[in-house]
């Protein structure tokens, strides 16, 4: 099938409108028609080669929410009409003992991301959710449940997902101390998400801009982390601390915040960190982690309760062509807190 989106062509190029074909529907795959993607700083990283494996043509966007047009032969859970969604990935070998486990996303062979990488069968690239129609095998497709609001729904497909696996992997509840490091696109969720979950929560940003922001999406307070006497006073007082910081940085500031055996689960930034001293880890056996996105059920899970507790991503709807404009935003981290593509714009005349 023709279908059209946009791409990055090169790692110093804006995107710009880009045509190719989607395959044919395999027994086991399901069609959709896009209509609402997420924006998440991964894209950004990709189209830009911030992680030195970029493929080009990029077609981005991995907070997929769409419409089923076609399913093949062999499909079982969906039929044409309903609404489903795709995150991260799109297959895996669904074989090994993770894949088992429902963690695909720690498929020993690697699973296939949903762009910038390779289809398991063809060898052919995988385009992503800037587009208008997407192929994907019925295994790695989410149901969105009903009542949750299609517009708002796709950034939980990454952002969601990425953070409430971790906040389930430490069981946070009622009791728990969780902070939160980077207000974004992650960052706004894993305050929902744990607020939702019943712990208290604190988000640590660079200034006090986000405050009021912060209370309202949920968060008991906010701790300005370039304040070293308030961070002081808040040494050893959390459990769990999601850090979504998209470049490399220190995390010295950080550690001392951890109790005894807490634990600070890196979600953000991909390579390196500045120096580290072992010091805080040693003398508080505390631990740094790192985890990727979750696994298809522990997703499907994810928006159930995000139906049930109405925790939805607070979006900044934009049109396709207005996408090179925000990633300039999302670079100067002017974005509260996702913005989402109307695939509908793609074909629709208006400003660029
Ligand atoms: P985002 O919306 O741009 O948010 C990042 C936040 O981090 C900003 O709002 C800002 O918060 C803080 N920040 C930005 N630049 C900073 C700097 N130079 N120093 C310190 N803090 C800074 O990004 P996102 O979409 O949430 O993604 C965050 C990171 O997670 C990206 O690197 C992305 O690739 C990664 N990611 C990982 C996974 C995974 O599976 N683990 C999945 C998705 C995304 P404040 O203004 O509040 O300080
Ligand atoms: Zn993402």
């Amino acid at each position: 099938m023709k279908t059209n989106g946009y791409a990055a062509l090169r790692c110093d190029a804006p995107l710009e409108p880009f045509s190719f074909e989607r395959r044919d529907l395999r027994p086991n795959d399901v069609a959709m028609e896009v209509l609402y993607t997420g924006v998440c700083h991964s894209d950004l990283h990709q189209a830009r080669n911030d992680w030195g494996w970029s493929q080009y043509p990029i077609v981005p966007g991995h907070e997929i929410v769409g419409r089923v047009t076609e399913v093949g032969t062999e499909v079982k859970h969906y039929k044409r009409g309903d609404h489903v969604a795709v995150g991260c990935m799109v297959d895996s070998c669904l074989a090994c003992d993770q894949c088992r486990k429902g963690e695909e996303q720690l498929c020993r062979f690697a699973c296939t991301q949903t762009y910038n990488d390779k289809d398991r069968i063809t060898g052919e690239p995988t385009y992503g959710g800037y587009s208008k129609h997407l192929v994907v095998r019925e295994e790695f497709v989410l149901r969105v449940p009903d009542g949750l609001d299609l517009s708002r729904a796709a950034p939980l497909l990454c952002a969601g997902i990425t953070t409430y696996s971790p906040l389930r992997k430490w069981n946070v509840g009622p009791g728990s101390r969780v902070g939160v490091i980077g207000l974004g696109g992650l960052g706004h969720m894993a305050v929902k998400l744990a607020a939702g979950l019943g712990a208290d929560v604190t988000v640590l940003s660079r200034t006090a801009d986000k405050e009021a922001d912060a209370r309202s999406l949920g968060a008991d307070r906010l701790l300005v982390s370039t304040d070293e006497a308030a961070m002081g006073k808040a040494m050893s007082g959390f459990d769990l601390i999601i850090d979504t910081v998209p470049v490399k940085h220190d995390l010295m500031p950080y550690l001392p915040l951890l109790d005894v055996d807490g634990t600070l689960v890196i979600v953000g930034q991909l390579g390196p960190l500045d120096e580290m001293s072992s010091l805080p880890l040693l003398m508080g056996r505390r631990r740094v982690a790192g985890s990727p996105i979750g696994g298809i059920a522990e997703t499907q899970e994810m928006l159930d309760f995000c139906a049930k507790k109405n925790i939805l991503p607070e979006c900044e709807m934009i049109r396709m062509d207005g996408i090179n404009g925000a990633f300039e935003r999302m670079e100067r981290a002017d974005v509260r807190y996702r913005f989402v593509i109307d695939m509908a714009s793609l074909d629709a005349p208006g400003a660029t």
